[in-house]
Formats: C-alpha cells, sequence, structure tokens
C-alpha cells in the first residue's frame, strides 16, 4: 500500500471516531443517526474494518445506530459471562454484547 493511501485511511478512521463520537453525543436522534450513516460510509468507502466497539452500536439486523439507553433497551444479563442484551427498537432484534469474559471458564 502507498504511504499516500495509507495517509487517506489514517484520516479517514480519525474521521469516522469524530463522527461516532458525536452521533453518540448527540441529542437529535436524526441527526445522529446521519452522523453514523456517514462513518460508515467512509469505512466502506476506505475499506476500512471498524472496530467491535463501533461495529455494536449499529444494529445487526436493520443497520440502525443504536445508542444504548436511548435508542435501545439494555438489561445485564445473570451469567457468568458479563453480558448486556440490547434490543434495537427499530426492529426489535435483540443480541447480547459481552462485557467481560470470565476468564476462570
Ligand atoms: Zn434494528
Amino acid at each position: 500500500m502507498s504511504r499516500k493511501k495509507q495517509k487517506a485511511k489514517q484520516i479517514a478512521r480519525e474521521h469516522i471516531d469524530l463522527l461516532v463520537e458525536y452521533a453518540l453525543r448527540e441529542k437529535d436522534g436524526h441527526l445522529a443517526a446521519r452522523q453514523a450513516r456517514q462513518a460508515k460510509k467512509i469505512a466502506m468507502h476506505q475499506r476500512i474494518h471498524l472496530p467491535y466497539e463501533i461495529r455494536q452500536l449499529y444494529c445487526k439486523r436493520c443497520k440502525a445506530f443504536i445508542v444504548p439507553g436511548r435508542s435501545a433497551r439494555v438489561r445485564v444479563g445473570r451469567t457468568k459471562i458479563r453480558a448486556v442484551r440490547i434490543t434495537c427498537l427499530k426492529c426489535d432484534h435483540t443480541y447480547r454484547k459481552i462485557l467481560v469474559w470470565n476468564k476462570d471458564l
């Protein structure tokens, strides 16, 4: 990969981080969704694999941007694996987000 492309990717990554940060802080749901979509678009365009923390902010089914506690219901499970169940309020899809793996398992 050329240096120029690497640089472009680096800038894109920073841009994505910023957009996601703004989206999380944004009180206006529509604006947040737009910023989140933009972040995803940049990632796709630059073929950047989004880190787990960012990926789990998008609903796996309807791809909506999920802000835990706002556009999603969060339930803490009572298993050995510390995980929360996140339900997308748009499509009602529930998935687990693992917080901490119990290393003793
Ligand atoms: Zn959804």
